[in-house]
């Protein structure tokens, strides 16, 4: 597709004094001309100016360029963008919703309190947990909010040298990178070869640390899509300690209604709204990732919160008490993605919530064990929700995983996660998510195992894939290192010569 028919910036396609707009008159009681001068600006924005054809097909264009899950099948391993229904977006967008003000009196909203408590309890008891806070605004920063909690706890109790975070070395990243934001250090804990956590390692760390242990951080099942078998002795082991343990649940599908961390033994957790419960993510949010904790530790969570008041009949909004209370503070969060969830988890009801974790485990074995043959699996049990490839298994052909994940995109699928987890050097996590038909699974094992072929008899065109989309293979490198971030310095860097 030829799109610079239409221009690469929208500020390449400005003609001055062109519109694509029109405003009301008058919408909020008075017109722009009677704001008070001093709010107004004293020079035009520089804004493009275009009309609304040239907008429309400017970004309609752009979004060719771009591969998405309503495009086609989506393996991405760990950060899968799951199941998405639009009619989600449908409630989030009704403007009782959307008009809302996070201040607004708490009699004036009691149906969106009811929101947000419902989906408190909701989550409570799909983990396990006592009570949750629905104000982080994603994984990481639930993570960190989780983290400052455990903080708090361990100072309340005037443990103030538990400063370490015992994390294994097949963590996402957000987990050793929150742990160093939280100002806590990190102990990294080894795998064993089939990915989980090396016990007899953790045996060690304990030893050694044990009285400055503040939490380990676990993903179960863990990034390599593996059940952590030994976990009850695991959190024994923590608690025994003094520590908590600390449950990363961004990916929680595997586990809905089939096991919870709070039975496990975590103390906190967070959840991924956007990836497990049906936000569509990417390109910086908006994300929601609530914080859970198991009883006792409710005093730390951050306000506000929404509670019932069985007085009055009513939802409130509990602010903390600066004396009494030990929150961490906060404010709420992303409200939108608080509504996905509650329809989301509305229009699953209790009976198919329990379905999830078995599709989504069903479906990545049948993946794992169709390719099996030609692509190479250091871990062989029966996974979760994920699993991992180490490239293919004929090493001979010189064919890395880049060049496949490069070549899936010719026959129309995105690229499974590559060169994560750190565990394998050619390292290839799929994960189909529940939600994936057969024929749409089977299409995938035939693409890969085409590719496989591939590579055997014509690794040329493996190696330089891909061939059919807008832009070739990219060059990582000079884009690492030489990134062009603005507007101005790419005219500079391509016009102006
Ligand atoms: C995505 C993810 C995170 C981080 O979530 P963000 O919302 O991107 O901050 C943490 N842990 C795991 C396992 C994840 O997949």
């Amino acid at each position: 597709m030829n799109n610079k028919l239409y221009g690469n910036l929208i500020f390449e396609l400005s003609k001055k004094g062109r519109k694509g707009y029109s405003l009301p008159e008058v919408e909020y009681g008075f017109s722009t001309n009677e704001l008070p001068t001093n709010l107004r600006r004293q020079t035009d924005a520089e804004l493009p100016e275009c009309d609304e054809l040239t907008v429309v097909r400017h970004y309609t264009n752009l979004s060719h360029n771009n591969f998405g899950v309503n495009d086609g099948f989506y393996p991405l391993g760990s950060c899968t963008m799951k199941y998405n229904p639009v009619i989600n977006e449908e409630m989030a967008a009704l403007k009782d919703f959307s008009k809302m003000h996070p201040l607004q009196p708490a009699d004036t909203c009691q149906w969106t309190l009811n929101i947000y408590y419902d989906l408190q309890k909701a989550l409570a008891e799909l983990a396990g947990l006592s009570e949750f806070t629905l104000n982080p605004c994603a994984g990481a920063h639930g993570e960190l909010t989780g983290l400052m909690i455990i903080r708090s706890y361990h100072e309340s109790n005037n443990d103030i040298k538990r400063t370490k975070v015992v994390i294994p070395d097949s963590a996402h990243g957000t987990n050793p990178a929150s742990a160093a934001v939280c100002g806590l250090e990190i102990i990294e804990v080894k795998s064993l070869n089939d990915g989980t956590v090396d016990i007899d390692s953790l045996k060690d760390i304990i030893a050694q640390h044990g009285d400055t242990i503040a939490a380990m951080m676990m993903t179960n099942p863990n990034t390599v899509g593996m059940f952590e078998k030994n976990i009850i002795e695991i959190t024994q082991l923590i608690h025994n300690c003094g520590g908590l343990m600390y449950y990363d649940g961004a990916n929680l599908n595997p586990m809905l209604g089939i096991a919870r961390p709070g039975d496990m033994g975590f103390d906190v957790m967070h959840i991924n709204l956007h990836k497990t419960f049906s936000t569509p993510h990417g390109g910086g949010g908006p994300g929601c990732g609530p914080v859970g904790v198991r009883k006792g530790l409710e005093t730390f969570l951050p306000s506000p919160r929404v509670v019932f008041n069985e007085e009055e009949n009513a939802y409130t909004v509990k602010y903390p008490n600066e004396d009494t209370d030990l929150s961490i503070g906060n404010f709420f969060g992303n409200f939108g993605v608080v509504i996905k969830a509650y329809a989301y988890i509305l229009s699953l009801g209790k009976e198919n919530v329990k379905w999830i974790g078995p599709l989504a485990t069903l479906n990545a074995n049948y993946i794992k064990e169709s390719l099996k043959d030609l692509y190479e699996l250091p871990i062989k049990e029966a996974c979760k929700h994920e699993f991992v490839f180490d490239g293919l298994k004929d090493k001979s052909t010189g064919v890395t995983t880049m060049d496949i994940a490069k070549r899936l995109l010719d026959y129309g699928y995105h690229a499974p996660t590559i060169y994560f987890p750190l565990l394998f050097h050619e390292a290839m996590m799929i994960e189909p998510t529940e939600s994936e038909s057969k024929e749409t699974i089977d299409g995938f094992i035939r693409a890969m195992r085409t590719i496989a072929q591939e590579a055997i008899d014509n690794p040329e065109i493996v190696k330089t894939a891909p061939h059919n989309t807008p832009i070739g293979r990219v060059d990582d490198v000079l884009a690492a290192k030489h990134p062009i971030l603005t507007y101005r310095k790419m005219i500079e860097d391509n016009f102006d010569k």
